[in-house]
């Protein structure tokens, strides 16, 4: 699926988009929008009824106004003020309680959006991670998601709660007289077709302006996250970094304000129409009342009837023109929704074996990264029995991780199959696979989170008493420096929070060993395991990686040749392809690349000594 998304504007389109929102607040919020709508409803009704009893009133007075007892009069006017006086307040009532329940509605949706839009991250392949136009989709997701759809409700009850008002006023000035109703109706038109004019650029506009949102959003990290603080600093890259947001915001903020200034221009525009309306109506009801065909209460009614009927017709084709917008923007959040996993669970899963009998192969394994013309991997053929060790051994690029990538099928082969136990892996469910494989990656990740929890989050199933953490931490070398810690196993990392303390990389590292220890699985991966631990900690390392392995297969990745040497199997990858297998000894003896590697390697360390 591409993310070059157009958003078509088929009616049909629109209207399917529009019932998609409103059947996502229904789910999340039915109860706060029937109150709601409910409130809004009554909020059309009741501005009519008032006015209805304030002509009544002025009516009433104006033909008493000669009668002799005044006070009787009074009385009476009085009844109707107080019944016009009531209806006011209600609603008062039902605006303040509208409010309060169209905050709640809102704020339901927001989180629920949100939890949605996590749900759908979680579940799409990592592939999507690696993809630029991917994050411009889930930026403008992000932006408008948890907003539109509560508008779109929003939205559709002023449509109905102007409607209802605009026909009781609509009623009222055609018994007038048919051309004052038709003058509302095409003064108030222009107004709309300019919003919706300036819909459609904002949402153009938006669109072309995310990757450049996105990186001031970089810029903007560069200069006040942890992980860049420290070569900010040094090279001295603060006013680089400063200037390049500046720049990008100021462009971001210049279109943003010369779209603005012409939405005023139209507005304008839209707005003296409606003036020169209005006062041209109030001129006509003047005059026919000075003639006496119009008493000084339909004046009154007449106009207020006309300027509220302008209003309404204005909201009404406001609310149009917002639910056109907002079915624009909405289109962000559906194509990011409609995203697929490619990497799905078949329908009758086979189980996975555990533990493994026969162990695994590639069998002429090859894969491309989307959009990338060199294959990373070309017809790679690896087995390795339970309770073997094998190494991957190549230069930088070469595809080592590719090939862990496919096992834990964060990808799927283009060609060929991996299997466990003569199974496909592709025909278990992912995460019941997955459940199998322990890995730690180059890269892996710092939670800002407690030493427990850091350990645990590697098998969250599993309940961490400081026993069996204690454990994972001591295969891992960890135990030591975390005892030294100020709060031991519950010092909480990194310095994003209170009393965070920050580890050295090598620390870091041995909490991922830990973390990936914790989770005691039956494929055990190391991606570069010691590139940040001392000569000790690795020795200490591989001694425990043997007892943690026991019966289970292991993967070891590294440049490190002390580390390797323990394989039962080395694979040297060039150029995605295997160029040679064997153990160290076969491999020294062959005279081959990896002979080469390792005397280079060696007479390195011999240069030292
Ligand atoms: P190694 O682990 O041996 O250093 P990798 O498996 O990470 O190598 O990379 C193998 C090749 O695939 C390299 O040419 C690299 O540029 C490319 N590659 C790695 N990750 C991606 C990715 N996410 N998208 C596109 N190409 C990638």
């Amino acid at each position: 699926m591409t993310f070059k998304h157009i958003p078509r504007y088929r009616p049909l389109q629109i209207v399917a988009n529009l019932t998609r929102a409103l059947q996502m607040v229904w789910r999340i919020a039915a109860r706060w929008t029937v109150f709601n709508t409910v409130l809004v409803l009554l909020q059309g009704f009741l501005p009519l009824a008032t006015l209805y009893l304030v002509k009544r009133v002025v009516d009433f007075v104006t033909s008493n106004i000669t009668a002799p007892d005044k006070s009787a009069v009074f009385e009476q006017a009085l009844f109707w003020i107080i019944l016009a006086g009531a209806v006011a307040l209600l609603s008062a009532l039902t605006r303040a309680l509208g409010e309060y329940a169209a905050e709640a509605q809102s704020l339901y949706v927001t989180d629920a959006i949100a939890d949605i839009l996590h749900e759908q991250s979680i579940a799409v392949d990592l592939r999507y991670y690696e993809d630029p136009s991917y994050y411009d989709t889930l930026h403008r997701a992000q932006k408008e998601a948890p907003f539109r759809p509560t508008k779109i409700v929003n939205g559709l009850i002023q449509l109905a709660q102007n409607s209802i008002s605009l026909l009781g006023i609509l009623v009222l000035l055609i018994s007038f007289g048919g051309w004052t109703a038709s003058l509302l109706i095409l003064v108030g038109l222009p107004g709309v077709t300019l919003r919706m004019m300036h819909s459609k650029r904002l949402y153009t506009f938006d669109k072309n302006q995310t990757e450049k949102e996105r990186r001031a959003n970089f810029y903007h990290n560069v200069l006040v996250d942890v992980p860049f603080a420290k070569e900010v600093r040094l090279f001295n890259l603060g006013e680089l970094f400063k200037d390049r947001y500046h720049q990008l915001r100021t462009e971001i903020r210049n279109g943003k304000l010369s779209l603005g200034a012409r939405r005023v221009r139209s507005e304008l525009m839209a707005q003296t129409l409606v003036t020169l309306a209005l006062f041209g109506a109030l001129a006509w009801f003047a005059w026919r009342a000075l003639n006496g065909t119009l008493s000084l209460g339909d004046v009154l009614v007449y106009f207020l009837g006309f300027q509220g009927g302008l209003n309404f017709l204005q909201g009404l084709l406001r609310a149009l023109a917002g639910l056109y917008e907002d079915n624009l923007f909405l289109t962000n959040l559906y194509h990011f929704l409609d995203l697929q996993p490619a990497i799905q669970s078949p329908d009758n899963p086979q189980v996975v074996p555990q533990p493994m009998q026969n162990g695994l192969s590639f069998e002429q394994v090859s894969f491309h990264y989307p959009g990338r013309s060199q294959p990373a991997l070309q017809d790679i053929n690896i087995r390795i029995a339970p309770g073997e060790v094998i190494a991957l051994v190549g230069e930088n690029g070469s595809g080592k991780t590719t090939l862990v990538k496919l096992l834990c099928r964060l990808y799927d082969p283009t060609q060929g199959t991996i299997k466990a136990d003569h199974i496909d892996i592709r025909d278990f469910n992912p995460s019941e696979w997955r459940k199998q494989i322990g890995i730690t990656f180059q890269d892996f990740a710092r939670y800002a989170m407690t030493v427990r929890e850091n350990i645990w989050l590697g098998n969250p199933e599993n309940d961490p008493t400081l026993e069996l953490v204690t454990r994972a931490a001591e295969r891992a070398g960890a135990d030591e420096f975390i005892r030294n810690l100020p709060k031991g196993y519950e010092t909480m990392l990194g310095h994003w929070f209170f009393q965070g303390q920050e580890l050295s990389g090598g620390e870091w590292q041995k909490i991922a060993l830990a973390r990936n220890f914790w989770r005691e699985a039956n494929i055990l991966v190391l991606d570069e395991p010691t590139s940040a631990l001392d000569a000790i900690a690795e020795e200490k390392l591989f001694q425990a990686f043997r007892t943690v392995l026991a019966k289970r297969t292991g993967i070891l990745i590294s440049h490190r040749f002390s580390t390797v040497q323990m394989a039962d199997c080395i694979y040297v990858l060039d150029n995605g392809q295997i160029i040679e297998s064997g153990t160290h000894a076969e491999l020294l003896a062959n005279k081959g690349h990896y002979a080469y590697l390792y005397q280079s390697q060696a007479q390195y360390y011999q240069m030292e000594d």
